[in-house]
């Protein structure tokens, strides 16, 4: 009896709402979201593999260095049992937390099917290891990955993607249903690919850039002359046409411009 139940424990992870845990049953797409890397994507790092889904079809190609990081120690143990070869490639921990400066000896591309309670900080420390990532491809809410595609005047353009376009091209790949998942989200979600761009850095500097960005759409529906006053420009500045428009209106090119005469009056 004792060694039937510790079986069960690794036949099947118990979801975790705290985790974020939504485990993909859909064997094509799991398939579908590997065989987006593209053939320079050599060193892979897989956040919360889970029960290990798109790991297996990771696993299949033999040139990749994979290393998967997952937080939940079920899931781990789940994982060692069914995919021993990944051996010490399997970390258990916090992607958050992870020194990704020691994890490969070049850059390296991140994958998976992300727990959606974490995706704007898995994207943030993506871009704040963005030279070492050339490219992320995979699942977020649908709502989330709109936001990281959405090109100016859409009104889901906003914080996320003005930073992350500014130094990642993004391609919105599809639209994926609830009823794939177990247990299945709320929302839809939608698998997206970015490659950085050739922007080595800003065209204005990076900190006020970020905090412009925020302040602005942080109170969207007004226009950057309302919005932006707690930044206290002189008077004769705030004249400039470019006040008049909203948040949305505005292009990364726009805001670095923006930016740049900013600089110039402080
Ligand atoms: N990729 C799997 C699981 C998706 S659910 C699949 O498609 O089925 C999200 C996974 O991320 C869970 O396994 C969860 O335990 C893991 N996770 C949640 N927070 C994490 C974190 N901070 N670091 C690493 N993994 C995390």
């Amino acid at each position: 009896m004792y060694i039937f139940a510790a079986q069960l424990t690794i036949m099947r992870v118990t979801p975790k709402k705290r985790l974020g845990q939504h485990f993909l049953t859909d064997e094509t797409i799991a398939e579908q979201i590997a065989r987006t890397l593209s053939p320079n994507d050599k060193n892979i790092l897989e956040i919360g593999p889970g029960m290990g889904v798109l790991t297996k079809y990771l696993i299949q190609d033999q040139s990749l260095n994979i290393k998967v990081v997952e937080i939940d120690h079920e899931s781990v143990e789940y994982l060692q049992h069914h995919f021993p070869q990944l051996g010490e490639n399997l970390i258990e921990g916090d992607f958050l937390t992870l020194d990704l400066s020691r994890l490969f000896q070049s850059s390296f591309t991140v994958i998976g099917n992300f727990p959606y309670n974490i995706s704007s900080q898995i994207l943030f420390k993506v871009l704040e290891n963005k030279d070492n990532i050339p490219s992320l491809v995979g699942m977020f809410q649908k709502e989330v990955a709109e936001r990281i595609a959405s090109k100016p005047g859409n009104k889901h353009y906003g914080i996320l993607s003005v930073l992350l376009q500014a130094f990642y091209d993004i391609d919105y790949l599809f639209t994926v249903n609830e009823t794939v998942f177990s247990p299945p989200p709320k929302v839809k979600s939608a698998v997206i690919r970015m490659q950085r761009n050739p922007e080595k850095e800003l065209h204005c500097d990076e900190l006020l850039f970020k905090t412009v960005v925020k302040t602005a759409f942080n109170q969207r529906r007004k226009t950057l002359r309302n919005s932006l006053r707690s930044i206290n420009f002189e008077k004769g500045f705030l004249n400039d046409p470019i006040f008049n428009l909203r948040p949305e209106q505005l292009s990364v090119s726009d805001f670095e411009k923006l930016v740049r005469n900013v600089q110039k009056i402080m």
